[in-house]
């Protein structure tokens, strides 16, 4: 079945964007996913088109306003329609590759793409969306926060990734960063590849790439760690 992605944005020209290359644009020219950007302007009943106003209690910017994104969201969503609602905003949960999981497990899922200073609380909760964030910064819109999620999950659908592109062992497919790769030639301006790997002894190998992954991990993000594992570290491997 089809992995069905809608986004809902003010910018629908953005889309495809890179998603309509590679490995994601190959991939939805084979039908794997869809994707369907909707204009929220065309939600708005004002004369003008409008979809923001001031926000209450003062300050800068203007708010996307409540009546517009959930007409937005009820033109875009079918009755029977399971897809999450996923709202794309620096004061979300951190995008982890679980929720990549859960929602390219799913069947699909409906991206809301802030502008401005955001969207109207009332409507973001009373249509029970995720709030998401792609990192501890601020972008000018959700369209590239909806890009990045996207990217992250239709990799992983069935069928995208050939063999060649596994993600069985990478990054977070535990909890742990990946360890390095190397490829020829086997020495590069006098720098070596580390011999295990050319060792051809698989187990040796194994236990090296494990141990490179948890020095990584200690060193660079030992939020990702289990208590367990913090306390007591991986003998410490150096890293390349
Ligand atoms: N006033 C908001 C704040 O301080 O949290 C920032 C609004 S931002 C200029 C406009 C829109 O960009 C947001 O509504 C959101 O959709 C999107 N956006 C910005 N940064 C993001 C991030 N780190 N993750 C996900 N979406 C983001």
């Amino acid at each position: 079945m089809t992995w069905q992605a809608t986004v809902l944005t003010l910018f629908p020209g953005m889309f495809p964007g890179p998603l309509g290359t590679a490995l994601a644009g190959r991939a939805m020219e084979r039908g794997l996913w869809s994707l369907e950007a909707r204009d929220i302007r065309d939600a708005s009943t004002d004369r003008n088109r409008r979809v923001d106003d001031t926000p209450f209690g003062g300050g800068a910017g203007m708010v996307l306003r409540p009546d517009v994104v959930d007409a937005a969201c009820a033109a875009a969503i079918p009755e029977g329609d399971a897809r999450p609602l996923v709202f794309l905003t620096p004061r979300g949960a951190p995008l982890r590759q679980s929720l990549v999981r859960d929602l390219a497990s799913g069947p699909g899922a409906v991206l809301l793409c802030g502008r401005y200073e955001g969207v109207d609380q009332r409507v973001v909760e009373a249509r029970g969306m995720i709030e998401v964030s792609i990192g501890d910064y601020v972008l000018s819109g959700g369209e590239l926060a909806a890009m990045v999620l996207l990217d992250a999950c239709v990799r992983l659908l069935p069928g995208v990734m050939g063999a060649a592109e596994s993600a069985e062992e990478e990054s977070f497919s535990e909890n742990l960063l990946e360890y390095p790769h190397y490829t020829r030639p086997a020495e590069w301006q006098g720098l070596r590849v580390p011999d295990v790997l050319l060792s051809g002894h698989h187990a040796e190998v194994a236990r090296w790439r494990r141990a490179q992954s948890e020095a990584v991990t200690h060193e660079r993000r030992p939020d990702l760690l289990t208590s367990k594992q913090r306390r007591d570290p991986a003998p410490r491997a150096p890293l390349h």
